[in-house]
């Protein structure tokens, strides 16, 4: 498949696997984070870790939106599908996220009319069919999906649909990887950027990693090849010396951003003062919100949300995955008390959870994957 097979070539992925772990200096050890859920599955689909040398980790850090939510930001979606008036819409990996008390599968099971979507647009024209309801989008993702949520709240405030409204759980890349490295727990040398967001924002909101932080940045793209050759280069700036932020994913990703998505953007949203994560706490300025002109088609306020935390359970250590300080076998009810059948956390449930990557794809350690074999 064009575009596809000559990025998955083994034979290719073993010359720049041998390339990296040349240049890799034996004594040393290398703590490569990737912060997208999308290179968290590519890498354990196509077994990526089995081809890098010893010395070169791969961490994953907060990259899936569905698992870095906080369970408290669940439950109020949940109490607010419950409402007789409501029509609730959501994209499908949010259904099975477990809330204190269940998920939005169940509820819709007990009769909440809960409503599987694929696009924000698809609850616009859900609200054009029924203008008695009231019809509520759970709106999800880094600065990847929030473009067509803004989008989608243009069309909506033109057309002055009155029983449309937004939840908004959109989240920003940067504030959370600050706090990552600020954080004492964990040493990196490097960082893997996140192709998807980076479609939208471009390369220059990383260029702080490098500046302020002395780490360097490789934004990637998301076939096996690509993340071999995003280490590799990672691997290169660290043997020279050199620390900045380059662009793998350069066939895709512009580098000043999609500018169109940005100016939607800020005419919609507005940061949130502090936003609660999952695992890494409140963090200042890393999250959306509708402004004020689109006060009006504010879930939040349209319900009275209240803004409720709610801690995950005892057994979970779902914060200590997303922060990259455990793997996901190192949980201690990975794959027992916790499957993606039954899930105690979120990261067993997104596909772009590192629980779910691992407990799919991931094997034991003598146990090899070819490149290009799994597509
Ligand atoms: S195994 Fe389950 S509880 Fe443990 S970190 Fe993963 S999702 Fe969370």
């Amino acid at each position: 498949m064009k575009y596809v097979s000559e990025f998955r070539d083994g034979e290719i992925a073993r010359a720049v696997a041998a390339e990296i772990a040349s240049v890799a200096e034996p004594d040393r050890h290398y703590k490569v984070m990737e912060v997208c859920g999308g290179h968290t599955h590519t890498i354990y689909r196509h077994g990526i870790k089995d081809l890098l040398p010893d010395q070169v980790e791969l961490v994953h850090g907060p990259g899936c939106p569905v698992c870095v939510l906080p369970m408290g930001r669940v439950d109020e979606g949940i109490s607010v599908a419950e409402r007789p008036e409501v029509i609730f819409t959501c994209f499908g990996d949010m259904m099975r996220v477990p809330g204190s008390k269940g998920n939005l599968l169940e509820m819709k099971a007990e009769g909440a009319d809960v409503r599987m979507v694929y696009s924000p647009l698809d609850a616009l024209r859900i609200a054009r069919e029924n203008p008695d309801r009231e019809v509520v989008f759970y709106a999800i993702g880094f600065e990847t999906t929030a473009p067509s949520t803004a989008l989608t709240l243009q069309r909506a405030r033109k057309e002055g649909l009155p029983n449309f409204s937004v939840f908004c759980n959109h989240v920003t890349i940067v504030p959370p990887v600050r706090a990552l490295l600020d954080s004492p727990d964990l040493r990196l040398d490097a960082f893997v950027g996140p192709g998807h967001v980076s479609t939208v924002i471009g390369c220059r909101p990383y260029e702080f990693m490098p500046e302020d932080y002395g780490k360097p940045c490789v934004v990637a793209g998301f076939e096996p090849l690509d993340l071999l050759q995003s280490v590799l280069m990672l691997m290169r700036q660290l043997e020279e010396g050199r620390c900045e932020v380059e662009n793998q994913y350069s066939r895709i990703v512009p580098w000043e951003g999609n500018l169109a998505a940005l100016r939607s953007m800020a005419e919609v949203f507005e940061l949130r003062p502090y936003f609660e994560w999952r695992g890494l706490g409140f963090i200042a300025q890393s999250a959306l919100k509708l402004s004020e002109e689109y006060a009006d088609f504010d879930a939040e306020k349209r319900f009275s949300v209240p803004g409720v935390r709610v801690a995950d359970p005892k057994a979970c250590q779902c914060g200590e995955v997303l922060k990259g300080v455990l793997k996901p076998p190192e949980c201690k009810v990975f794959g027992t008390a916790c499957t993606p059948e039954r899930p105690l956390g979120a990261l067993m449930v997104s596909s772009e959870g590192a629980c779910a990557a691992y407990y799919n794809f991931g094997r034991k350690s003598h146990e090899r994957v070819e490149i290009g074999s799994r597509n």
